[in-house]
């Protein structure tokens, strides 16, 4: 029989900047798992491909999914569902690949008591001062939003302990190589050979 792939969970605050250590990962070599590509009921950006960056989906058809137990975590944010459907993990794991899931910290929970072997990774930033320069750079927020976002933020560093792993994004390609490392590292557990 095949041995089943590891599910990779990366996460992190928001704002701490996952998407883009984690396209620095896809798009760049010396990586062997596949992205599992999340559904939400947000609006779709410009340059945003259905079925590549997300599968965007009405909230009726999420909550159907939800019903159906299609599943396996998904959290509300900022007023949309994000999740990740259970089929493709599933099948992807079972065919002996490596799924790789980027997901808030709501959903990273769902998925540690659903997969306790998982590989929990959280991405930290190098302090709170530069999260929060990041969060205004983008622009978007608003001075209350932002304020609730480094609340979050705050919250959510405090669930770094769950995790297995800490990865500090002081540099987008280094985060990365750190990652990819883990993975590696972690085929060769005693406990999984
Ligand atoms: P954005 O709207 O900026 O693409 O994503 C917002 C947040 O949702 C990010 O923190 C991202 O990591 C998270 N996210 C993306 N896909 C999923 C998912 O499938 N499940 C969960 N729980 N969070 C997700």
């Amino acid at each position: 029989m095949q041995e089943r792939g590891l599910l990779i969970v990366f996460s992190g605050p928001s704002g701490v900047g996952k998407g883009t250590v984690r396209k620095e990962i896809f798009e760049g070599h010396g990586h062997d798992f596949d992205y599992s590509v999340s559904m939400t009921t947000r609006p779709q950006r410009p340059g945003e491909v259905d079925g590549v960056d997300y599968f965007f989906r009405t909230r009726e058809e999420f909550e159907e999914m939800i019903k159906n137990g299609q599943m396996l975590e998904y959290a509300e944010y900022v007023g949309n569902y994000y999740g990740t459907p259970l089929t493709y993990v599933n099948e992807t794991l079972d065919s002996g690949k490596d799924v790789f899931l980027e997901i808030e910290v709501q959903g990273a929970l769902q998925v540690k008591e659903k997969v306790p072997d998982g590989v929990f990774i959280f991405l930290t930033p190098p302090d709170l001062d530069e999260l929060r320069d990041r969060i205004v750079g983008r622009g978007t927020d608003s001075i209350d939003v932002i304020d609730q976002r480094m609340e979050k933020a705050r919250e959510e560093i405090k669930l770094m302990s769950e995790y297995d792993y800490a990865v500090v994004n002081d540099e987008v390609s280094k985060a990365a190589e750190r990652v990819k490392k883990i993975v590696e590292a972690e085929h060769f557990r005693v406990d999984r050979v």
